[in-house]
């Protein structure tokens, strides 16, 4: 390992659940445990890379506190938050794969003071990561699900899609939601269709997380795999999925995207 250049620039990696991220950490031996807040951040390298690792919890104030001490604790000069969801648009299936291009939260209303979802105060409702970075970031997850190298083992070895009854997986780019509440029933899922017309997925931190990263200047990147529809059915699918394949899709996607983003400077 000693003889690799580490590229400048630590990279935060946040997930939710220990399940999201234990995989990813199994692959950090060096690392090495500073506590703060209650959360354990574990510093080390992953693929040559500085990382610094940590679970939020669940929930936007939980990751908005996580993100804040990277950036300031920490030092890190790019956020990645990786984790699962539930799918809201169409197609969205159980196993494919969201990047965020704009992220809103979706419990967020101060009308008539302000529109709905708009956050008071940055007179915006949608949080945009840097486009390029957005890119990069479908791009590389589209290489590690690419069904050659899905059918070559590759990364993510351990998954037995056909097992879970999941198929080839999707990569979609798109709007996501967060709010503080597991959805779970389908008439949730028509209402935020219908107000946010074009969402792809809906979870608990990302929008928070990018909320953050927006007023510190920071890039950041949002990767969701979907573990459920957020329909009737959501807390069934959410904790077999959890279980079986979240960690891996987070630890193939991350080292790809340390590697990528190495080779590209
Ligand atoms: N009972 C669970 C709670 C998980 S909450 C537990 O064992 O702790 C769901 C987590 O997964 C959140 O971090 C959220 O970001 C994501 N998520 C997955 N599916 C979701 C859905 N349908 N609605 C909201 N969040 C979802």
């Amino acid at each position: 390992m000693n003889h690799i250049k580490h590229p400048s620039g630590r990279v935060g990696v946040i997930a939710a659940m220990p399940e999201e991220l234990s995989a990813l950490l199994a692959h950090m031996p060096d690392e090495a445990v500073e506590r703060c807040a209650g959360r354990e951040f574990w510093v080390g390298h992953l693929k040559g890379r500085e990382v610094v690792a940590v679970l939020s919890r669940i929930g936007k104030v939980a990751a908005a506190t996580t993100t804040t001490l990277l950036l300031t604790r920490f030092g890190v000069s790019e956020v990645l938050f990786t984790g699962v969801a539930g799918g809201l648009g169409e197609g969205v299936k159980v196993g494919d794969v969201v990047v965020a291009d704009a992220l809103v939260q979706h419990d967020m209303d101060a009308s008539p003071l302000f529109p709905r979802f708009e956050l008071p105060g940055l007179g915006m409702s949608r949080l945009v990561p840097p486009q390029a970075h957005t890119g990069h970031m479908a791009e590389t997850v589209r290489a590690v699900l690419r069904p050659e190298a899905l059918a070559a083992g590759g990364a993510l070895q351990d998954v037995h899609l056909g097992e879970l009854g999941l198929g080839q997986p999707s990569v979609h780019r798109g709007l996501i939601a967060s709010g503080d509440q597991f959805i779970n029933a389908e008439a949730t899922c028509a209402s935020l269709r219908q107000a946010l017309p074009g969402v792809m997925a809906v979870e608990m931190e990302g929008a928070a997380v990018a909320q953050v990263c927006h007023d510190f200047g920071v890039p950041y990147a949002i990767v969701r795999t979907i573990s459920d529809r957020a329909d009737d059915a959501a807390h069934i699918d959410f904790p077999r999925f959890i279980a079986k394949v979240a960690s891996h899709y987070s630890l193939a996607i991350v080292e790809a995207w340390l590697v990528r983003s190495a080779v590209q400077g």
